[in-house]
């Protein structure tokens, strides 16, 4: 540790972002760079304790005190060379990871934490800038075979892994771009698209062949791909929306946050839409059920798009401000959390049961809903019972409902069933510890294993199933 008490000298300063109404206009992204002694004093905030549990609220254990020491200091090279052990795509967890390691940082317990993210994104930055990340293709082949299917970031850290390992990787990818929820999910104004781009190109220099369009299971048989590969790899994801199948739901102007989100990436990625088929809130009152993250994101591309307002509405009772005494540091604290879509207009609310929906002419025009009050916790189940409140129903107007009410874990219909892999409790892939699956050289990472869950969690998941892979293949050679 530099400064030994840099945490006493220098308060936490976020980056500046564009004012609300200025970002609005436009998709990109609207942090303001900080200034790198700025930078320096932020790292120096680091007390690099004994125990750093930051390391361990972050899931792929990066090693963040050495990091932070180095910024402060001025090493930004190390920095990167540091960054890059634990973290294939320190680009996109610093742009978009909802830092849970800033949750456990030990300033935190008393102060406001480190701005760990800030750091991690200002690193990998500066080393593209400098020209510190090139292709490092493996000096050896291996000759063993890899399909990796989806180019999520689960998918794009174990075929980096792999890569490495000198093993040929091949990506196969359903979707006409490259990226999975990093380029049709997450919206623009959260981080653009060239910044996957960037790296998928390093990857392309470094050897790993990207085959796009291909759907495995439809366009090529899955078990084709087991036989023609040493080992296969299942990154698809967990596309499959929880739906809400109430009086109405047919109508036209209702529609999952994925299809009204891909349709707007895809806009921005220059590409041109059927406008009979195009899903858009300019000018209408826009209602997103879901409070998680596709929702923010629903809200911050209806209001970009011009919506007349926004209303979202969440089925789950509204989270406290701090920390509940059952919810101590340096767990994830369950509170409420204002992204920046909802700084950019919304009206939020919560406990609330969509009952159903009416319309004219076979659309829209109304929601129905009732406010619930919920129970204690039930010690056993961990949930808590929840009651329509008599009395309290109401209406509104409304002309385009977006549902973002989470994932259902992957789609079965087709590479799942045709391989007939075993599935866990909940739907998703069940993995022995190795990450393989129930049928031998079949391997699974990330949502499609995990069920929905954060970009940071998925790259931990692709490098563990590469490891694997690594294991699996070593032990047949
Ligand atoms: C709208 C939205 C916003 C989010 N925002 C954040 C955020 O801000 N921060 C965060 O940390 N997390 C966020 N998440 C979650 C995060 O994006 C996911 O957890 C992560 O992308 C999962 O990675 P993955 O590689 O497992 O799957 P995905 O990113 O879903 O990629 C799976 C890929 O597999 C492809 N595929 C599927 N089946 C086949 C097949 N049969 N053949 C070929 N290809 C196939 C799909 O087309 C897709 O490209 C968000 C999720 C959503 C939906
Ligand atoms: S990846 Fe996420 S949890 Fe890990 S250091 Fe970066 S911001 Fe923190």
């Amino acid at each position: 540790m530099g400064d030994a008490k840099g945490f006493l000298k220098y308060p936490r300063e976020d980056f500046h972002k564009q004012p609300a109404q200025e970002r609005i206009k436009h998709w990109k992204e609207f942090y303001l760079e900080m200034p790198k002694e700025e930078l320096q004093h932020q790292g120096a905030r680091c007390m690099d304790c004994g125990v750093p549990f930051c390391q361990d609220g972050c899931p792929i254990g990066n090693i963040i005190p050495d990091w932070n020491d180095l910024v402060y200091r001025d090493q930004w090279k190390d920095a990167i060379e540091r960054l890059h052990k634990t973290n294939n795509f320190p680009e996109f967890t610093g742009r978009v990871c909802p830092a849970p390691c800033e949750n456990s940082c030990v300033l935190g317990i008393n102060a406001p934490p480190v701005t760990i993210k800030n750091i991690e994104v200002s690193v990998v930055e500066r080393a593209y800038k400098e020209g510190w990340i090139k292709p490092q293709p493996p000096k050896h082949r291996t000759g063993k075979k890899v399909a990796v299917v989806g180019s999520g970031p689960s998918g794009l850290a174990c075929t980096d892994q792999l890569n490495k390992l000198g093993h040929t990787v091949t990506l196969y990818e359903k979707n006409e771009v490259l990226g999975g929820l990093l380029t049709l999910g997450i919206p623009d104004f959260k981080m653009e698209k060239w910044v996957v781009e960037r790296r998928l190109k390093r990857m392309e220099q470094e050897g790993v062949k990207f085959k796009t369009g291909v759907h495995i299971g439809k366009d090529i048989a899955t078990k084709k791909l087991v036989e023609e590969y040493d080992a296969v790899v299942l990154c698809g994801g967990a596309e499959q929306p929880r739906d809400l199948p109430v009086e109405g739901r047919e109508l036209n102007g209702i529609h999952f946050a994925m299809d009204f989100l891909t349709q707007q990436n895809r806009v921005n990625l220059g590409q041109k839409l059927d406008p009979s088929k195009r899903i858009s809130a300019q000018g209408k009152r826009v209602v997103v059920l879901g409070g998680g993250d596709t929702g923010s994101d629903c809200i911050g591309t209806s209001n970009r798009q011009g919506a007349v307002s926004v209303k979202n509405y969440e089925l789950m009772a509204r989270p406290p401000k701090t920390r509940a005494a059952d919810n101590p540091w340096p767990n994830w604290a369950l509170i409420e959390r204002s992204s920046t879509s909802h700084e950019e207009g919304v009206e939020r609310d919560y406990a609330i049961l969509t009952k159903k929906f009416s319309g004219e002419n076979g659309h829209v025009k109304k929601l129905h809903a009732v406010h619930l009050e919920f129970g204690p916790v039930d010690s056993k189940t961990g949930r808590r019972d929840m009651k329509e409140i008599p009395g309290s129903e109401f209406t509104i107007d409304v002309d385009l409902v977006l549902l973002a009410m989470g994932f259902l874990g992957p789609v079965k219909n087709g590479m799942i069933e045709e391989l007939g892999v075993e599935l866990d409790a909940r739907g998703n892939v069940k993995t022995d510890a190795n990450r393989m699956s129930s049928v031998q050289g079949v391997f699974a990472a990330g949502d499609m294993r995990r069920g929905q869950s954060l970009v940071v969690w998925a790259i931990n998941e692709g490098r563990a199933a590469a490891e694997g892979v690594g294991r699996f293949l070593a032990a047949q050679t």
